[in-house]
């Protein structure tokens, strides 16, 4: 800090040695201080001095000197902060990189983090609080801008039907127009034919429970995108946490891929039951599909066959 000059060494060795005194004496004081949680020391000329436990005092901007500043005699009161704690910040916090402006979907708040296909489902919600619980998150559905696209875009929200106590949970993909429009899964074309199934095997849809993996209708029917999934799942997932139904169907790869956290094929994921966290898993083709692929009608019939069998429903005869 002080440089001893060799010129004149006897007179400037004196100042220098007094100087160092004087600054090493300053230095144990404001030291001190600090270790009753003081960082900030007025220098009597209206600026701060301002140090942390690792850096040499700091001038900070004057303007600064204004803000509460901690006596001696609330500081010898105080207890102690750890030295991490102490330093006054001096420069704006980091501000995390800005996503680009055409950034399609930002998350308005915490996405809820994927759970395990083998998580055990939280303790089961008794039968008849099942609807109030579910009206919570319905709630919270309508009110989610997650989506800022699919938000602005949307009617409504469609949340997802049928009977809580369900044992048989359907999952689509998204709502169509049509399902924008009446706040109703499956209402459309693709809906009737799934109707149309379901009483084929002697079930109607107020039996099951019907919910889609995304609740806002994606524009021009595209499918969801990776992120609508991501901030969107946490809702359907916690439909099922309260369903808790002992089977699942997924209609289309959009739902088996989110439910079963895979990138099968439908062709390779059904005639089999997969687990999600108890319930037993079956996959086929979306209705939507079969209305456009007719040979596929054939092994969807098979596919709910298996999944009435399993189930213990005897299908009515034709
Ligand atoms: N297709 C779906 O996946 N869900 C609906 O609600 C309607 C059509």
């Amino acid at each position: 800090m002080t440089n001893l000059s060799d010129e004149n060494p006897t007179q400037t060795d004196l100042a220098a040695a007094d100087t160092l005194d004087v600054h090493q004496a300053v230095d144990q004081q404001l030291r001190s201080l600090q270790r009753f949680g003081l960082t900030i020391v007025p220098k009597g000329n209206g600026e701060v001095f301002n140090f942390s436990a690792h850096e040499e005092p700091t001038a900070v901007a004057p303007q600064q000197a204004n803000a509460p500043t901690p006596t001696a005699t609330s500081a010898a009161v105080d207890p102690p902060k750890p030295a991490a704690m102490a330093p006054v910040a001096q420069t704006p916090a980091p501000v995390s990189p800005q996503p680009p402006a055409e950034a399609p979907t930002a998350p308005a708040g915490p996405v809820d983090p994927p759970v395990s296909t083998s998580d055990p489902y939280p303790a089961i919600v008794a039968a008849e609080q099942r609807p109030a619980s579910l009206q919570v998150i319905s709630k919270e559905v309508t009110d989610c801008h997650r989506c800022p696209q699919l938000a602005e875009f949307r009617t409504q929200t469609v949340f997802g039907v049928g009977d809580p106590n369900a044992r048989l949970v359907f999952v689509g993909e998204g709502p169509g127009e049509q399902e924008d429009r009446a706040g109703l899964p499956f209402v459309d074309a693709a809906g009737q034919l799934l109707d149309k199934i379901l009483g084929a095997c002697g079930l109607h849809r107020d039996q099951v429970y019907i919910l889609n993996t995304v609740k806002c209708r994606p524009p021009q029917n595209r499918n969801p995108k990776q992120n609508e999934l991501e901030n969107c799942w946490g809702y359907g997932r916690r439909q099922l946490e309260i369903l808790q139904p002992e089977f699942i169907c997924c209609l289309g790869s959009v739902a088996a891929k989110t439910v079963l956290n895979t990138n099968l094929a439908v062709g390779k994921l059904r005639r089999r039951f997969h687990d999600y966290r108890g319930s037993k898993v079956m996959v086929t083709y979306h209705p939507a599909y079969l209305l456009r692929t007719s040979s596929a009608k054939k092994h969807a019939w098979d596919d709910m066959q298996m999944l009435m069998r399993e189930m213990g429903i005897k299908i009515p005869k034709r």
